[in-house]
């Protein structure tokens, strides 16, 4: 195939028949989908190798939360039966081995080029291709690819938000991004008085790790955040044998639970039928399981997730041995759920060592970042490290970093104004055979997000077939299609405690000027796949086709 520069203008004829953007979970996936269906593939990925979230976010104490006999590939049995994870939630690095070993089982490494970041994306509806542009760089120029179907599996996690504190860039010492962690060299804060700012899920897992070697440590915390028990320790061999029995029915099963990962053996009971003895033991069991939100059957009625949400508040205060620290480091302002949940044994814990404190911004803001250090309301604490953990321009974020246009040239910025508009959280109104997988509106982060990888690469690739053997060129959703998933999608998180009321990445509240829409579909993982089951079985009644530019295709699908 030749290669063309991005000088030269783009071609009517694809240099390939999918372009796979991200070579995280999904776009590994992706990549090998493509490939067995016969269709040829480029892949991008702008970090030097695969990994997606598990490259970037190679901080100390960084794992997953989700058990990794689940967090894993299902569609080759072989890799479930031979790969070992060493611990039930594994570390970052741990994952990143198993991607790069998924990748080159599967052969798509060569299909990648990698340091090579996507700058934009353009449709034309005359030939109805799609032009993708890389950017160039200091030592090799841009790169023009037209390519048939463009699957952008790019990440809900991995733009990292800019630092939106004066003087932030002034600091002399050294200063890291959790979401950036560098990969060449061990940080080494032996001695060292260092800064977190950002206590989310990434804070909560590097702070204890930085209290091992540094003389101070310094958490500014802004906004509390729960945080229960995580599973840890070598994995049940019993439960791994019988997993390894038959992967494919694993596989099925996790797509019929809620969230992609179904634990056993908690909320046997309804909260309305339990006496307020029963609900305590039930809220002790599933603490001691390592789910207390799955106390109860009912855990997201309202009553139900306040008894959850007052016992984990007592169970944190009970680690946590300085009252007024104790007291600081409760989220007394949102109820279980409303944010993303921390998972950690070592957390709380680390405030009771004599070198780590904790700043709550609600009492003492921080005015300015300087040279020597962070300047809160009533004192300057001087640094050697400062680490921001302050997450990411979830979601839409790196679908912004990338120019997209579709039909008549509208850019998805201008879709995407008041929030993300899509149907089945994969494509987008006027963005034809643009495949959004880990977007806005689908189950994302309130799933298993490698199950959630799995069933949407499979769902996108069997429409790519469905429209080769229908001779269909195109596939968009009606906007009618999308205001109903919006609607359904606001339904459900209407029905989710502090869902629409917390102040979290999940509806934007992070980044300043961010429409605040809630991105996350709550309606359960089972209810999304039968969704795009559907959709498939019934020759994509929710969606427009288009037709040949010759005109001589026929939409022979029965009128609604
Ligand atoms: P990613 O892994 O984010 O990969 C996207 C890739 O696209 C990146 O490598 C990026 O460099 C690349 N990319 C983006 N834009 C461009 C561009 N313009 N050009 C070229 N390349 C581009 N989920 C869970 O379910 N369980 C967990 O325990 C869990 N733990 C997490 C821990 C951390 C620290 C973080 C940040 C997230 C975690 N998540 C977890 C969510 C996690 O993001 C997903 O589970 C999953 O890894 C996403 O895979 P992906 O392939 O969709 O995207
Ligand atoms: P995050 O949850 O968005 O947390 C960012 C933190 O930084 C928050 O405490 C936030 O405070 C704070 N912050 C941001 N800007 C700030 C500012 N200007 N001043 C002071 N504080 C500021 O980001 P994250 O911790 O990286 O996690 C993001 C998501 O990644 C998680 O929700 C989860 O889905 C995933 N993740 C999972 C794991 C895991 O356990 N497997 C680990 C890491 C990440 P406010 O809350 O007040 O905004």
């Amino acid at each position: 195939m030749t290669e063309r520069t991005s000088r030269q203008p783009a071609s009517k004829q694809p240099n390939c028949d999918v372009v796979v953007v991200g070579a995280g979970f999904a776009g590994i996936y992706a990549l090998w989908q493509a490939r067995q269906r016969g269709l040829s593939v480029r892949g991008f990925e702008s970090a030097p190798d695969v990994g997606g979230t598990w490259y970037w976010n190679a901080y100390p104490g960084a794992r997953c939360d989700v058990p990794s006999y689940n967090y894993a590939y299902f569609f080759d049995s072989e890799i479930v039966r031979r790969w070992n994870w060493s611990d039930v939630c594994a570390y970052q690095g741990e994952i990143q081995r198993y991607l790069r070993h998924v990748a080159e089982r599967c052969d798509v490494v060569k299909d990648i080029a990698f340091d090579t970041k996507v700058s934009s994306a353009s449709y034309s509806e005359e030939t109805a291709l799609w032009t993708i542009s890389t950017q160039s760089t200091e030592t090799r120029p841009g790169e023009i690819v037209v390519c048939r179907y463009l699957v952008l599996a790019i990440g809900a996690l991995s733009e990292p938000k800019v630092p939106d504190i004066d003087g932030a860039s002034s600091f002399a010492g050294e200063t890291y991004f959790t979401s950036k962690w560098p990969k060449d060299r061990a940080v080494d804060f032996t001695g060292k008085r260092v800064g977190v700012i950002g206590t989310g899920s990434s804070g909560v897992q590097v702070v204890p790790e930085i209290a091992k070697a540094a003389r101070n440590v310094f958490v500014f915390q802004r906004t509390a955040n729960y945080v229960i028990p995580t599973e840890g320790g070598p994995i049940d061999g019993a439960h791994m044998s019988a997993l390894r029995q038959d992967p494919q029915a694993v596989r099925q099963a996790l797509r019929e639970t809620y969230g992609g990962n179904q634990p056993l053996g908690i909320g046997q009971h309804r909260f309305g039928e339990l006496d307020a003895q029963g609900r305590e033991d039930a809220l002790r069991k599933a603490w001691d399981g390592k789910y207390p939100a799955l106390a109860f059957r009912d855990a997201h009625l309202p009553e139900a997730n306040a008894a959850i949400s007052d016992y984990i508040r007592k169970k944190m205060q009970e680690i946590v041995a300085d009252p007024r620290t104790a007291h600081h480091l409760t989220p007394w302002d949102h109820p279980y759920g409303g944010k993303r949940p921390c998972r950690s044994d070592v957390y709380l814990q680390t405030f009771n060592k004599p070198h780590v404190r904790l700043i709550p911004l609600t009492e003492t803001p921080i005015l300015e970042i300087t040279p020597q250090g962070v300047v809160t309301s009533t004192e300057t604490i001087e640094l050697d490290v400062l680490v921001y953990a302050t997450g990411f321009d979830a979601i839409t974020g790196s679908v912004f970093a990338i120019d997209i246009t579709g039909i008549g040239g509208a850019s998805i910025r201008d879709a995407w104004r008041d929030g993300p508009r899509n149907y089945l959280g994969t494509m987008v109104h006027g963005f034809p055979n643009l495949f959004l997988p880990s977007s806005a509106m689908s189950p994302s982060v309130l799933s298993n997000m490698a199950t959630l990888a799995e069933q949407q690469i499979d769902f996108i690739l069997d429409s790519i077939v469905w429209l080769e053997e229908h001779g269909r060129p195109g596939l968009h959703p009606e906007p009618g299609s999308q205001e109903r998933w919006r609607e359904e999608t606001l339904r459900y998180a209407a029905r989710r405690p502090g869902a629409l009321t917390t102040k979290s990445w999940y509806s934007g509240a992070n980044i300043p000027g961010k429409p605040r829409v809630f991105m996350v579909y709550c309606g359960g993982f089972k209810k999304y796949h039968d969704n795009c089951l559907t959709e498939l079985r019934d020759g994509f009644p929710s969606y427009a086709l288009e037709r040949r530019t010759d005109h001589k295709q026929e939409d022979k699908r029965q009128p609604r």
